[in-house]
């Protein structure tokens, strides 16, 4: 680990230790060490014979968070944040599972840093992947796209051009609680992005806000949220094969 990267885990948990809650998002970011750009190689990802189908150009099954139909735009398979009509949520839950999804950031860019092609992908609906147009956008490393979100910058930008699509795979190990509401095992997740490896089975410290650090609610089962952050991200061909 490098002395840039100790010293801010250091702070990170030193405050978390001693229970300061930050009131300044800047608190939160990470600007260490820039994760080296990698071009990625074209791949084309086949769908498994079991894989659990949350939307393709039959299938949609996806709601907004009071349950009824989605607002985002859907052609053909491809749905696309309709700005201001919020999150949408599976309508199934999840645990552990590996969950394929391929997003695309607008080819028209407009904006710099998080205001760039910013959507998300929330494992069990509190834990964010960041989905962002990272080609040329500098922004706090963990903040940029295949981030855990403002707790972990991804090990390499391998982000297409704006307009072109990118395949997440993300092998997800969902943490555990007992009866009483004790967390007794930590949650894992291993990211690989268009086919690079950029989180090798990466501990979730918590929930991952905007402000402030990690929290660790108790909760079972719950559905994958996509972010609508008031860009135009379009996901297509998702699936989930629960572990
Ligand atoms: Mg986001």
């Amino acid at each position: 680990m490098r002395v840039h990267s100790l010293c801010w885990f250091l702070i990170f948990f030193t405050c978390v230790l001693f229970g300061q809650e930050p009131t300044d998002p800047k608190a939160t970011e990470d600007w260490s060490r820039p994760p080296v750009i990698v071009t990625p190689v074209e791949t084309i990802w086949p769908r498994p014979s079991d894989a659990f189908v949350l939307l393709d150009d039959k299938i949609c099954a996806w709601s907004k968070l009071d349950g009824t139909p989605i607002a985002w735009t859907n052609e053909n398979g491809v749905i696309t944040v309709k700005p201001g009509t919020g999150n949408i949520i599976s309508s199934h839950k999840f645990e552990d599972c590996h969950l394929h999804i391929e997003w695309r950031s607008p080819v028209i860019v407009k904006g710099e840093g998080q205001g760039r092609g910013n959507s998300g992908v929330f494992l069990q609906s509190i834990y964010e992947v960041q989905v962002l147009d990272s080609y040329n956008n500098e922004t706090y490393y963990n903040g940029q796209a295949g981030s855990i979100y403002k707790q972990q910058a991804p090990l390499a930008n391998a982000c297409s051009k704006p307009g072109e699509w990118n395949v997440y795979d993300i092998i997800y190990k969902a943490p555990k609680y007992d009866i009483k509401g004790d967390k007794i095992q930590s949650g894992y997740i291993t990211v690989i992005h268009n086919g690079i490896v950029i989180h090798n089975n990466t501990l979730i410290h918590g929930t991952t806000p905007f402000i402030g650090y990690p929290k660790n609610p108790v909760h079972r089962g719950a559905p994958i949220m996509l972010q609508d952050h008031s860009d135009l991200v379009s996901y297509r061909n998702i699936w989930v094969r629960r572990l």
